[in-house]
């Protein structure tokens, strides 16, 4: 039987990197059943010693951060330092689930006649299936709280960025993990994902990526009456307010795009003015967005690295270059090899431009200037999507008032921070369904079992 192969190639050169074995079908039926088998094991597991494994798998990521980092500059374009940031955002989520196995509490309910105890209890193999946009973070938020619940777990990266999670699946063996408790099976969507979907003993889907799959998927999982938990686009709002501290938000407006390339659900991809200081706004946001330095990611220095594909870099350019929009000011990008496109700033002509409306994910964005708190909330909330947003103002009234308005999972005021462990994240409307991270994510990878226990008094 020929083995189905990808070519892995650096986003920042062009050169091939490695290739990479795909899973077949047979393939992803052998690891379910394997992690079936583990389940009934991992599921037993003392919460001590489950805790314990959790905190050396940490240990074990945390001995390898810069080889992890590496290995996504080469295989990702992402940046040297963000890189780090991902990987040790996964030793950071471990640590953080490894408390979870002791604390697994159920309730004790007076009920009449007795006594009612409810345990949460793990569901099975969970799949997750991760995008390429942020292979190890979104990677831990599933796998974290799914084995710190008892769960065993298959994982799907994407076919463009296996590296990373392949590595961080040897380094849980290394610290421990019983075989077949947490696999990473490279493959293709529409063969490992879809197998994972269909299967019947898969019983959870983690799915992040794009809206249009996201609804496939829920499509397919209700036939099987399979949970979900989906993390979709975005197409956030920064909202700068004229009262706010301009040189700030226009100082840090350009990283809230144009991060990871602009390859970020959480991008901040429509910058909202107040109109009476829309003019010194964009005097203040025309040097932010040339200083931003793109580059080879390997160099310390760079703030920006080239997108993940040629065909990334064609469907970003198809917003601006394919329409007829203005653009009011660019950064630079290198020449020669590499995937790399500018910074760019776009004025659309109406609320209904693609540019203002679609998710370009990659380094655009578009401004459009505001009245008043009415109309920003008003032009905020006019997007399919609902994921994060960013609210700049110096009255506090306004902030609460505003934030509470705002359709959006996550928000923040006078910074662009998105996502922390230890806060819930995931999106409104088409953004997505279901919460990762935060203290409640274990709700999400166990059943609620209610056990009645008669006592005679009745
Ligand atoms: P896709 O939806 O194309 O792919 C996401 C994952 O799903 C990949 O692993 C892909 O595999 C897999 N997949 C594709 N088709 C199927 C299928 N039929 N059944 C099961 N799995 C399938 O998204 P992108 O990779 O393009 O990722 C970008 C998107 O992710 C953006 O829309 C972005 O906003 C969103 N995202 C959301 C986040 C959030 O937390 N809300 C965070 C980060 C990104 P393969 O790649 O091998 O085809």
């Amino acid at each position: 039987m020929s083995v189905s192969t990808f070519k892995v190639i650096d986003p920042a050169t062009e050169e091939h990197v490695t290739t990479v074995d795909l899973a077949s079908i047979e393939q992803t039926d052998e690891a379910i059943e394997r992690a079936r088998t583990a389940f009934q094991t991992w599921r037993r597991v003392d919460p001590a010693d489950r805790g314990r494994l959790l905190r050396r798998f940490a240990d074990a990521v945390d001995g390898a951060i810069e080889e992890l980092a590496q290995l996504e500059v080469r295989n990702s374009g992402h940046t040297i330092g963000n890189a780090r940031w991902e990987a040790g955002n996964v030793r950071d989520v471990l640590s953080y689930y490894s408390a979870a196995p002791e604390r697994l509490f159920g309730r004790q309910i007076p009920v009449a006649g007795g006594v009612d105890i409810t345990f949460k209890e793990p569901l099975g193999v969970v799949g997750i299936i991760v995008p390429w946009n942020f292979p190890m973070p979104i990677a831990g938020w599933g796998f974290g709280p799914a084995l710190a619940a008892g769960n065993t777990v298959v994982l799907k990266p994407a076919e463009l960025t296996p590296l990373t999670g392949m590595r961080i699946a040897e380094l849980a063996l290394q610290a421990g993990l019983p075989e077949g408790v947490f696999t990473v099976l490279p493959g293709k969507g529409s063969v490992v994902g879809q197998r994972l979907v269909t299967h019947p003993d898969v019983p959870k889907i983690c799915f992040t990526g794009s809206t249009e799959v996201g609804k496939r998927l829920m499509a397919e999982a209700a036939r099987h009456l399979k949970r979900v938990t989906l993390e979709l686009g975005g197409k956030s709002a920064n909202i700068v307010f004229a009262d706010a501290d301009l040189e700030q938000a226009a100082a840090t407006a350009p990283h809230a795009v144009f991060d990871n390339a602009g390859q970020d659900c959480c991008a901040r991809s429509r910058i909202l003015v107040q109109r009476s200081v829309y003019e010194r706004f964009m005097e203040m946001l025309e040097p932010a967005v040339a200083s931003v330095k793109v580059g080879a990611p390997v160099d310390e220095s760079t703030e920006m690295g080239p997108l993940i594909s040629a065909r990334q870099r064609e469907s970003v350019s198809s917003f601006v270059e394919g329409e007829r929009i203005e653009v009011a000011f660019r950064g630079s990008a290198p020449d020669g090899p590499g995937w790399f496109y500018p910074p760019t700033v776009v004025l659309p002509a109406t609320t209904h431009d693609r540019v203002w409306t679609e998710e370009v994910f990659g380094p655009v964005v578009a401004v459009l200037p505001f009245e008043d708190e009415a109309e920003a909330i008003e032009m905020a909330n006019d997007s399919a999507y609902g994921l994060s947003g960013s609210i700049w103002t110096s009255d506090l009234g306004r902030a609460m008032r505003v934030s509470r308005e705002v359709q959006a999972g996550n928000l923040s005021v006078n910074s662009h921070s998105s996502v922390r462990y230890s806060t819930p994240f995931g999106g409104f409307k088409a953004s997505g369904i279901g919460r990762e991270l935060g203290p409640d994510a274990l709700d999400n990878m166990t059943e609620v079992k209610n056990v009645f226990f008669a006592t005679g008094e009745h």
